[in-house]
C-alpha cells in the first residue's frame, strides 16, 4: 500500500495557479494559467493518479464552471489567448469551425477580435486604458476631453 498525502481535488490545485487579472477582452479579463504550458501556449495540468494524465486547463475550467464539453466539440479561445481559462472567453465549436477561425484573414466575425477602436486607433499597450473593465482608446479619450473644454457651438454629435 502506498501512503502519502491524500490527493487534493483538482480545483484546489488548479485555481491557485490562475491569474484573473489578464488583458481585458470584451469587458472581462483573461484568466491566465500560470502553470505548465505546451509549446502552443495552452495550459496543461495533471489530473493526478498514477497515469499522470494531462488535461488542457481551459477545458478543465470550462468543465468546472460551465459543464461537460459537448461531444465532438472543442473549445475556441474567442480572446485568442491560448493560456486563458476564462469560460466567458471560450466557446464550444466544431473542429472545422475552430480551424477556420484559426486562419488569419478568415475570421467570420471580425468584431469579436477588436484590435482597433471605431476610429481606427490600435488597442495596443500604449493606446489602451482600462476603465471599469472596458478597453478605452487613449487617443479618442483625449480628443473627447479636449472637446469638453470647447463650447458647444459648432460641435455636432
Ligand atoms: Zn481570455
Ligand atoms: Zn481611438
Amino acid at each position: 500500500m502506498k501512503k502519502g498525502p491524500k490527493r487534493r481535488p483538482i480545483e484546489e490545485r488548479f485555481w491557485p495557479r490562475v491569474d484573473k487579472s489578464g488583458p481585458i477582452w470584451e469587458g472581462t479579463p483573461c484568466w491566465l494559467w500560470m502553470g505548465n504550458k505546451d509549446k502552443l501556449g495552452y495550459g496543461r495540468i495533471s489530473l493526478g493518479g498514477w497515469e499522470g494524465k494531462l488535461t488542457l486547463t481551459h477545458r478543465l475550467a470550462y468543465e468546472l464552471l460551465i459543464g461537460p464539453i459537448p461531444e465532438g466539440k472543442e473549445l475556441d479561445h474567442l480572446c485568442r489567448n491560448p493560456s486563458c481559462v476564462n469560460p466567458a472567453h471560450l466557446e464550444a465549436v466544431s473542429h472545422s469551425t475552430n480551424l477556420k477561425r484559426g486562419l488569419p484573414g478568415k475570421i467570420k466575425n471580425p468584431q469579436s477580435v477588436k484590435t482597433h477602436c471605431p476610429k481606427g486607433h490600435p488597442y495596443d499597450l500604449f493606446n489602451t486604458v482600462f476603465e471599469s473593465g472596458r478597453r478605452i482608446c487613449r487617443t479618442c479619450r483625449n480628443t473627447r476631453r479636449r472637446k469638453r473644454y470647447q463650447t458647444r457651438v459648432g460641435t455636432k454629435g
